[in-house]
């Protein structure tokens, strides 16, 4: 069912996740977008303004991973003023009451951490940009120090002192999926009862693929997203109206 309008979404949203017992929340860079972080694929998304950059060329080429450095410390003071959403913040309130034991997110923003969900409950399928690790011994940097060499050398990108590369700890195109993340969302799918996909286009593979494992395991599925995706058509529940107004009434404090 596409809900018609705000009210008829609320009211279906509501009965769906009162009857729920184990709800796992998948969301997208659409549900972070009031915070001022762009989306990538919305009109003026980040997508449109710069081509991605894959591992290989990363890893290969030291002028992609000066322009990846760039591109990181001009979006920094936007990551920096962003805070949690209403749609963060309604999610958080179904994690504290039980409903939902976990968040599983393609984002990198760290912004469900802030919410109040612990750390060790946001499962991050591709990685988090407010921080960087060694690709090789996977020491943890911190973006300041490295902003401030980096600017100081004349755009130096940074080494770690075991030799290897250091990258904003994000998966880019190209590179492999955090193994343990891909498995605990993949549980999660697998064992809930309701599986709500919020901001997400649903075209990244292989994060795409788990709101469908959890439809043929069972569950109910919802989709909040502003535009129509690839699995409407297998969900319970097409929500295209203004992720922060939808999820608004289901924040606790
Ligand atoms: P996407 O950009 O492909 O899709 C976002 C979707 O959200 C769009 O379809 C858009 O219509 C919808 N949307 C945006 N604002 C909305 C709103 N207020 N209400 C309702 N719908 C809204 O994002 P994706 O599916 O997450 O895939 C992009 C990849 O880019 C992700 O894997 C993620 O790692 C990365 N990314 C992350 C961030 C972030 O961390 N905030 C930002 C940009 C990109």
């Amino acid at each position: 069912m596409i809900a018609t309008d705000l009210d008829t979404a609320i009211a279906a949203l509501r009965d769906l996740i009162e009857d729920a017992e184990r709800i796992v929340p998948f969301t997208g860079a659409g549900i972070s977008t009031e915070s001022g972080i762009p989306d990538f694929r919305s009109p003026g998304g980040i997508w449109t303004q710069n081509r991605p950059i894959p591992f290989d060329e990363y890893v290969a080429d030291v002028e992609a991973r000066r322009e990846a450095w760039r591109r990181r410390f001009n979006i920094d003071a936007t990551f920096d003023a962003a805070r949690p959403t209403r749609g963060h913040l309604a999610l958080a309130s179904l994690y504290k009451v039980g409903k939902a034991a976990a968040v599983v997110t393609q984002n990198i923003d760290n912004l469900h951490q802030v919410s109040g969900v612990a750390p060790q409950d946001v499962i991050e399928l591709h990685g988090n940009t407010t921080y960087a690790t060694c690709l090789d011994c996977a020491r943890r940097y911190e973006l300041g120090p490295i902003r401030e060499s980096f600017e100081a050398s004349g755009e130096e990108p940074p080494d770690c002192d075991c030799g290897g590369i250091i990258k904003t700890a994000t998966i880019s195109f190209g590179q492999a999926m955090p193994e343990e993340p891909m498995r605990r969302a993949q549980e999660l799918a697998a064992a809930c009862d309701l599986f709500l996909s919020v901001g997400s286009s649903l075209v990244v593979w292989p994060a795409a693929g788990i709101p469908l494992m959890a439809k043929r395991n069972g569950a109910k599925l919802v989709i909040i997203n502003r535009e129509p995706t690839e699995l409407d058509e297998f969900a319970d529940l097409v929500v295209r109206n203004d992720i922060g107004d939808v999820l608004a009434p289901f924040i606790r404090h």
